[in-house]
């Protein structure tokens, strides 16, 4: 993927992991290269497209949208805008990072509303979007997918319901598309606690289990730069040891 022409599509890429991604990607990839970056942040997306040295265009996207069109045209309509075609492209990967943070025990997630918006942003949106990618992208002949998760996949943190249980279907999702396709290389990379609005502004003020709370501010001083984790990748990537769809931990040897 690092040494030849590739159309690298990343989601949540307007600040926090996925703004490193794309960052990280760019000093890889080949100049003739193209980034398609998504999120809801037009400003902050643009700032992430200054640093690309690539040809990139960003595009507001709302992964929690029920909009079918918005699946339809996405990718379609960015290639269009970047003036290219898929057989252009040796390599073609996605990044499905965006997501979302909840802190509710269990006993309160009542509403019917907020827990399928919930799993619209961090389920749904992602399985529509992966699959327009597969179809957009199928003559292309080397494709990456890589499904950021997290330990939270693997276990119940109290008082993070949604969140657990999204990244463990994510997960299986991911490993699924790994098993319908082996020519794809998938995998579910849990990027380690990171100093992100995520675990600074959410973990560690909203998590209504207390013990979990004191877990995550006492964590919150030790957590990794997004860059650290994001070379750890790019060494799993290069290394490209990994079972396919498997679930890889920063931690992990
Ligand atoms: P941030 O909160 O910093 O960033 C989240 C990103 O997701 C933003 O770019 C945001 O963009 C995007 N996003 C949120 N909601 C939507 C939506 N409805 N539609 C489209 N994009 C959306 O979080 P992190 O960078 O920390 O998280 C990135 C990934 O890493 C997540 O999947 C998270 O679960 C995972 N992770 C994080 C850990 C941590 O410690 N921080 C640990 C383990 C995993 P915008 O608001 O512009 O739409």
């Amino acid at each position: 993927m690092f040494s030849g022409k590739t159309v690298c599509i990343i989601t949540g890429a307007s600040r926090g992991l996925g703004k490193s991604i794309a960052l990280n990607f760019s000093n890889l990839f080949t100049k003739d290269s193209v980034f398609i970056l998504l999120a809801r942040d037009d400003k902050s997306l643009s700032d992430t497209k200054q640093a690309i040295s690539q040809k990139c265009v960003t595009q507001y996207f709302d992964q929690g949208t029920l909009d079918q069109s918005v699946f339809d045209s996405l990718l379609p309509r960015c290639l269009n805008e970047l003036h290219v075609n898929t057989e252009e492209f040796e390599h073609a990967c996605i990044v499905h990072n965006a997501g979302t943070l909840e802190c509710e025990m269990t006993e309160d997630l009542v509403s019917v509303q907020s827990v399928s918006n919930y799993f619209n942003v961090n389920l749904i949106g992602a399985v529509a979007l992966n699959a327009s990618f597969l179809r957009v992208f199928q003559h292309v002949e080397h494709k990456l997918v890589i499904g950021i998760s997290s330990l939270a996949a693997l276990q119940p943190i109290n008082s993070w319901a949604l969140y657990c249980s999204a990244k463990a279907a994510r997960d299986m999702y991911f490993k699924h598309v790994a098993s319908e396709y082996p020519a794809i290389r998938v995998l579910n990379y849990a990027p380690g606690p990171l100093r992100t609005d995520m675990l600074t502004k959410t973990a560690c003020t909203e998590s209504k289990d207390p013990q979990v709370l004191k877990v995550f501010k006492d964590l919150a001083a030790k957590a990794l730069s997004c860059d650290t984790s994001v070379l750890k990748l790019i060494e799993i990537l290069k290394g490209n040891k990994f079972k396919n769809g498997d679930h890889v931990d920063y931690y992990d040897e």
